[in-house]
């Protein structure tokens, strides 16, 4: 077997030790319900209430406006379908983009079927939505703006400070799908006019199957979930804990480190482009130069299949992704390529490589070795690159 090499760290992330080691007492020693009075209750609330602290200092907000919920998906549908639900009274338009991920799009599908308005924004070549399509986009109907932070398969970072300028100015409501950013990217939900956030522990070394939905004070938005009153009402279930714990202690890590960690991923990817470019022709680097998450590579081998290339990635024990994992097993090219343009030869070829906490430079020049020896070997079997190379040459 080889040594497992995992550059997929926009899928999922490995809970960190430190994360690990604050959760595990709430599996069983304090295994109380926060919601009862004796002692072993009222401990798990006060950890509870110490992760929303947490949380809410990462991002800028007051903790009384962190609710958790299941996963960074269940955020997403609480944050739209409950502000659409609280503010129909005023209007039934939606303004959402075309590169959003499932959770975000299918809600809003979900919604056009009840009577909802959609507008779907293009965006251009980088991933960028143009904030005058926005703008022109708003009408006296419109309640909800919901455009994601950054870009799960291409790293582009939205405009969100100027994006929260035009929703207050026309009295919209913003939500932001920040899975990708929180971790990542420095956020402050106050100075950045947004009024809804979603974030999913998984995506920064914490655990899965926890998220939160930051809502600002005064925003009405519609729980979805009937039962008990947890959550100031927002979200019926007794907590889970221990992930909620993990959460906490994840966020705090990855904002205590953030300008360490972003500089290793910056030189790691940039190494990496550098060499791929160097050293394989007909390749195209996918998202915005700059306005990007620092992990992410999104790049387009021409002549090869993405998904070979990552069985081919696999037995060599690299973990990588073609295009979103979420719309692994399809081999229709992935709705945030075909959005950017991307022509269809490079867009099947695509693939994703995201750096994380435990890559090393050892581990890129592994990757880049394979991956050098993987795109001769796949090419050098297709007829049509056989094609291309004998006109290519003929040229001259
Ligand atoms: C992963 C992801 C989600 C979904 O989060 P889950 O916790 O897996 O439900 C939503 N949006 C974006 C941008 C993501 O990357």
């Amino acid at each position: 077997m080889n040594k497992i090499r995992y550059f997929d760290h926009a899928a999922t992330t490995a809970v960190k030790e430190d994360v690990l080691k604050e959760m595990i007492s709430f599996f069983n020693l304090e295994f109380g319900n926060p919601s009862s009075l004796y002692t072993i209750g009222r401990s798990a609330k006060r950890a509870l209430e110490e992760a929303r602290i947490r949380t809410a200092t990462a991002i800028g907000a007051m903790s009384k406006e962190i609710y958790f919920t299941g996963c960074g998906s269940e955020s997403d549908n609480l944050a739209i379908k409950g502000v659409a639900y609280a503010n129909c009274n005023k209007g039934n338009h939606i303004i959402t983009t075309k590169i959003e991920h499932p959770a975000v799009l299918n809600t809003c599908k979900a919604l056009e079927k009840e009577g909802f308005k959609v507008t779907y924004l293009d965006v251009d070549e980088d991933g960028l939505i143009s904030l005058q399509d926005l703008e022109s986009a708003i009408n006296n109907k419109t309640i909800l703006i919901s455009i994601m932070f950054a870009n799960n398969e291409i790293g582009t970072i939205e405009p969100i400070k100027e994006i929260g300028i035009i929703a207050k100015k026309h009295n919209v409501i913003f939500h932001t799908d920040a899975v990708q950013a929180v971790g990542n990217v420095k956020i402050d939900v106050k100075e950045m006019n947004i009024d809804l956030l979603s974030m999913s522990a998984h995506k920064f070394y914490g655990p899965k199957g926890v998220g939160a939905l930051y809502i600002k004070e005064g925003i009405q938005c519609r729980k979805l979930q009937d039962g008990g009153h947890q959550e100031k009402d927002k979200r019926a279930g007794t907590e889970n804990v221990a992930e909620i714990v993990g959460l906490g202690k994840a966020i705090d890590l990855a904002y205590k480190n953030l300008e360490n960690y972003n500089k290793k991923l910056n030189e790691l990817r940039e190494y990496f482009i550098t060499q791929i470019e160097k050293r394989v022709p007909y390749t195209k680097i996918n998202g915005h130069r700059t306005k990007r998450l620092a992990g992410n590579v999104n790049i387009s081998f021409r002549f090869v299949e993405g998904e070979e290339l990552l069985l081919k990635l696999d037995e060599r024990g690299i973990c990588a992704s073609a295009g979103s994992a979420c719309s692994s097993g399809s081999s229709s090219p992935s709705h945030v390529l075909l959005a950017i343009g991307l022509q269809e030869e490079f867009a099947q070829g695509s693939l994703r490589i995201t750096f994380g906490e435990e890559n090393t430079k050892e581990d890129v020049d592994y990757l880049i070795e394979s991956l050098v020896q993987i795109v001769e070997e796949v090419r050098n079997k297709s007829p049509k690159y056989l094609k291309f190379i004998k006109n290519e040459l003929k040229i001259e």
